[in-house]
């Protein structure tokens, strides 16, 4: 009988996330999402979500939510072919498609799941994928599930794919491609170069898609997203969208040309196989849509705490990176210094998280501040005494 435990390989790698710093610790919440919110039983300053408008916990949201449950009951008892399509959902597709100024659109259960039907159904062995070296660990997956060769180009470098694309898919390829991006990069906050990219996809004869679960609720008119941003209505064929960040519940989506939006409902495996989102999830996503078609407020509102939080921790001595967005990433170095940071920022009431190696390059480590919407101005003005009085106690400004 070997006696040796098959389950070693588990410990040995909890060992080594240990070892490294890495091993995840996660925390409990007790309370709606909002500015201040209930964490392992303390009332804490919120920094850390992708609450971005307050959705998560806004009334009309949670009234529309309650009906649908009252109307339709709570789950949906299939896959989207069989029969999980409800009302409900061709409706928030409509919205979609409306809101983006797209042709139409398809839900998912989550901005995961959108990448993992999206990518695959596009590419498979044999083409080319040309994906930004940064992008959103759900982009890489799909690329992997495709088959596809990936191909990665430097962060934000429209020369750099350029030439990999003249190097890999020079004109007359028999195969096809891919260009692949995130609007706004999550760990840095900073926004993809549209026009550039389109006019590489336009010259090129490659597919484009921008994946902007950041974007959406974000920039653009009234949350339209990046593609609204830089006007480059039509000329991007694929946006990938989530429902769990700006729109403040649950679920992904699939926005663009109306050829490809049917095609993923054919051929999307997570359409296919896995249940549709509940009735309640839909209704929110719904209303959600229709407040930010009847008002930019909550919009100019996370641009105005944004650009005062900024200001504010920059004058403080920080530096917040290349962010051009409200993700706020407060550079520390070294991953032990913004770890030992985000515990005192808890000490004081302030939930932040730190980012270190391998989510960012080593020596990059940090502290990513997101703003939101439902912050006051007196919310930040304490979240900035706490930085700065850390800051000062631990010698980084
Ligand atoms: C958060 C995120 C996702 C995943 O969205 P979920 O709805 O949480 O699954 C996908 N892509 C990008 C770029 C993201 O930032």
């Amino acid at each position: 009988m070997p006696s040796a435990n098959k389950l070693q390989f588990i410990l040995d790698e909890r060992a080594r996330l240990e070892r490294e710093g890495l091993l995840i610790h996660i925390r409990t919440i007790g309370s709606p999402q909002d500015s201040w919110i209930v964490v392992d039983d303390r009332r804490v300053l919120n920094l850390c979500s992708n609450n971005y408008l307050g959705f998560a916990n806004h009334p009309k949201l949670k009234e529309a939510a309650c009906r649908a449950v009252e109307a339709f009951g709570v789950g949906p008892a299939a896959v989207r072919t069989i029969a999980g399509t409800t009302v409900l959902h061709t409706e928030l597709e409509e919205k979609l498609a409306r809101f983006k100024g797209v042709e139409a659109a398809v839900a998912f259960q989550s901005g995961f799941n959108a990448n993992a039907a999206t990518i695959p159904s596009l590419v498979g062995k044999g083409d080319l994928i040309f994906s930004d070296e940064l992008n959103h660990a759900s982009i890489i997956d799909g690329c992997r599930l495709s088959g596809a060769e990936i191909v990665r180009y430097e962060h934000c470098n429209p020369a750099s794919l350029e030439q990999k694309l003249t190097e890999r898919y020079p004109s007359g390829s028999p195969n096809r491609a891919l260009i692949i991006t995130d609007g706004v990069f999550s760990m840095d906050g900073d926004i993809a170069p549209l026009p550039p990219l389109v006019e590489l996809a336009e010259r090129f004869n490659a597919m484009l898609m921008v994946d902007d679960a950041h974007g959406e609720g974000v920039l653009g008119r009234s949350g339209r997203g990046a593609v609204d941003h830089f006007g480059m209505h039509g000329r991007v064929d694929v946006e990938i969208g989530t429902l769990s960040k700006a729109f403040g519940v649950v679920g992904g989506f699939a926005a663009g040309r109306k050829i490809i939006v049917d095609h993923l409902r054919q051929k999307g495996r997570p359409f296919l196989f896995s249940s549709a989102l509940t009735p309640a999830d839909v209704a929110a996503c719904s209303a959600a849509v229709d407040i930010l078609q009847a008002s930019d407020d909550l919009v100019r509102k996370l641009w105005d705490n944004t650009r005062y939080f900024k200001r504010r921790i920059r004058e403080a001595g920080f530096d917040t990176g290349r962010s051009e967005t409200p993700i706020t990433p407060v550079m520390l170095g070294e991953a032990k210094v913004a770890q030992q940071f985000s515990r005192r920022l808890f000490e004081e009431d302030v939930f932040a998280m730190a980012i270190g190696y391998p989510t960012v390059p080593m020596g990059k480590a940090r502290i990513r501040v997101m703003i939101s919407a439902a912050h006051s101005k007196e919310d930040l003005d304490f979240g900035v005494e706490k930085f700065a009085r850390i800051g000062r106690e631990l010698s980084v400004i």
